[in-house]
């Protein structure tokens, strides 16, 4: 299916302290975008609670380009939610969500408009070589998608990012999700449009380090999985049904070894079978409670209700 060319397209960009990489990665958006020029477009800057001077330089690109727009958050609301409300108010037929660092390839966005030519609703940059992230980082991810594509049953390619164009159809189901505790890309995955992936492979950082640090992103893994299936509430069930008959069987070795005058030479005391036992089912009762914990506080933050994010409206310049 090939479609009538793009009338409009928007591009969302998350922006968190970047003011240092900001205006050259402004300058070749536009250039690479202006080089196609045949649609009408527009950026809009979501600045997700900022503490450097990243407005005020979003502020000087809206000054000189009418088709600059900031989205400016109270607070540091994360990437997630930023890049949310960005999408809700995107008016372009195609809208594609890069991020602000430069490791996202601006030359990439003809090829997404392309597949977008030939009727795919949900285009993917697929990231291909990163080996400018460290080994932990890199063969954490690796073990994430594994264990997220098992435990939800998603198919989630590794390397799928969020630099993607989606068409203003995904948009609207996409506004449709309301909850708190999200990843973009997982959603847009759920909603079950068909993907299509084109590669680019990742470029460095433009300046300082990556906003995500292991312990957040291992806090994004958690939550991801989390909020997408509930196989982990399984888990301990199993675990219980390993244990059980394991500790049955200790238990009749135990009488066994007891009877026979100790054939198998372990010289062990009642107390010591006991501590095993007891340490391995406090072990399975520890961490089913932690799992439980896990899933309440996603009901509890889900169940207040609360708006995804707020807007402020003085910093914001929505046009
Ligand atoms: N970002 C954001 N809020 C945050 C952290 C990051 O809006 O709390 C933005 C950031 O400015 C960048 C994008 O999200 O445009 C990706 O962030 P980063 O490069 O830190 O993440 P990674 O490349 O590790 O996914
Ligand atoms: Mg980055």
């Amino acid at each position: 299916m090939s479609r009538k060319p793009l009338s409009s397209l928007t591009v969302v960009v998350p922006v968190y302290n970047e003011q240092a990489g900001l205006a050259s990665f402004h300058e070749s958006l536009i250039r690479r975008i202006d080089s196609l020029g045949y649609f009408k477009f527009d950026v809009i800057y979501c600045n997700d609670g900022s503490t450097d001077g990243s407005l005020e330089r979003l502020k000087s690109l809206t000054e000189h380009d009418k088709r600059v727009q900031i989205l400016s958050l109270t607070r540091n609301f994360g990437k997630e939610v930023a890049t949310t409300a960005g999408i809700n108010l995107a008016k372009g037929d195609g809208i594609i969500t890069i991020d602000a660092d430069g490791q996202h390839p601006v030359e990439l966005i003809p090829e997404l408009i392309n597949e977008w030519h030939s009727g795919a609703k949900v285009v993917i940059g697929l990231r291909t070589d990163n080996s400018t992230a460290s080994l932990i980082k890199r063969s954490g991810s690796t073990m994430f998608y594994r264990l997220f594509n098992r435990l939800t049953g998603l198919p989630i390619v590794a390397g799928g990012t969020d630099f993607r164009l989606i068409d203003k159809v995904v948009q609207a189901d996409f506004a449709r999700l309301t909850e708190r505790n999200r990843i973009t890309r997982g959603l847009i995955d759920w909603l079950g449009y068909q993907r299509v992936y084109v590669p680019f492979s990742a470029k460095p950082r433009l300046h300082d380090d990556s906003g995500y640090s292991i312990k957040k992103l291992f806090k994004l893994a958690i939550d991801s999985v989390i909020s997408m299936s509930s196989s982990p509430l399984y888990v301990t069930a199993y675990i219980g049904a390993i244990v059980l008959p394991l500790s049955l069987l200790l238990g009749l070795v135990m009488a066994i070894n007891g009877l026979f005058g100790d054939p198998l030479g372990w010289h062990a005391t009642g107390g010591a079978y006991i501590i095993v036992l007891m340490l391995s089912l406090i072990g399975v009762v520890l961490m089913s409670q932690g799992i439980i914990g896990l899933y309440l506080s996603h009901i509890h933050s889900e169940s207040l209700n609360r708006p995804l994010y707020v807007i402020d409206t003085e910093a914001s310049v929505i046009k």
